[in-house]
């Protein structure tokens, strides 16, 4: 696939997920609740779009950020090399990621502690010296860098669940268990119980046909009683 084509598909991802970190949460938790194994062939491609777009996708989720506060005296790399695309997943690479975020999404909706992956980076602050014509210009006299070493994350089954862990430190209390039909979902309102609404009124529904059954059945248990005992009667009468 040629680049602007590959773009293209990018694009239609973001179109399917949103930007929005809530958005993207909603996106795992629809991993979670989809079975890969069950997809047609175009929507299987669509969630392989959508993966690669999850794992390219340069965001603010650094984990040692550069605080914005003071741009001028922190370092700000300006010739980083454009980074290719990923190629998309495969199944495999998908199942992978989809057991790795189960298990932190359903551990959080049903009250349990979690935890994420574990990465093991190096990090360390450089002070670079500022030349002395920049400095006269009105530079700091030190310009600081915030390294970050580790082992380049390369694999989906690495890059998608930090994400889905970097999104959750601000998200965690929102993932819940639907009482409704029990699935995982993401609440927009704290006092959300159910995933959707259609899924509140259709139990809602459930209940009240089952409280009208259980009536039923108790009047129509003791009808049969009543009609039992007048029998018995009926019949210590003929002797
Ligand atoms: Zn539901």
């Amino acid at each position: 696939m040629n680049q602007p084509d590959a773009q293209k598909t990018l694009s239609a991802a973001w179109t399917r997920i949103h930007h929005s970190e809530w958005n993207q949460i909603a996106w795992f938790v629809r991993l979670v609740n989809t079975d890969m194994t069950k997809l047609s062939e175009g929507d299987l491609l669509k969630w392989k779009e959508d993966f690669r777009a999850m794992e390219c996708e340069d965001s603010d989720l650094g984990i040692f950020q550069r605080p914005s506060e003071n741009d001028v005296r922190y370092w700000k790399p300006n010739n980083l090399p454009v980074r290719s695309l990923p190629n998309l997943p495969a199944l495999e690479d998908m199942q992978e990621v989809r057991s790795a975020v189960t298990q932190v999404l359903t551990d959080l909706a049903d009250g349990r502690d979690t935890d994420g992956p574990r990465l093991y980076a190096e990090y360390y602050v450089s002070f670079k010296k500022t030349s002395v014509s920049d400095e006269k210009r009105g530079l700091p006299r030190y310009q600081i860098m915030r390294c970050e070493i580790g082992q380049p994350l390369i694999l989906y089954s690495e890059t998608l669940p930090i994400r889905l862990a970097l999104l959750l430190e601000r998200h965690a209390e929102k993932v819940r268990r639907c009482l409704g039909c029990k699935q995982i979902f993401v609440q927009l309102k704290k006092t959300r119980k159910y995933c959707e609404s259609r899924c509140q009124a259709r139990t809602s529904m459930q209940k009240l046909r089952k409280r009208r059954k259980d009536l039923e059945d108790k009047k129509l248990a003791s009808k049969n009683q009543k009609q039992d005992r007048r029998s018995k009667g009926a019949v210590r009468g003929k002797k």
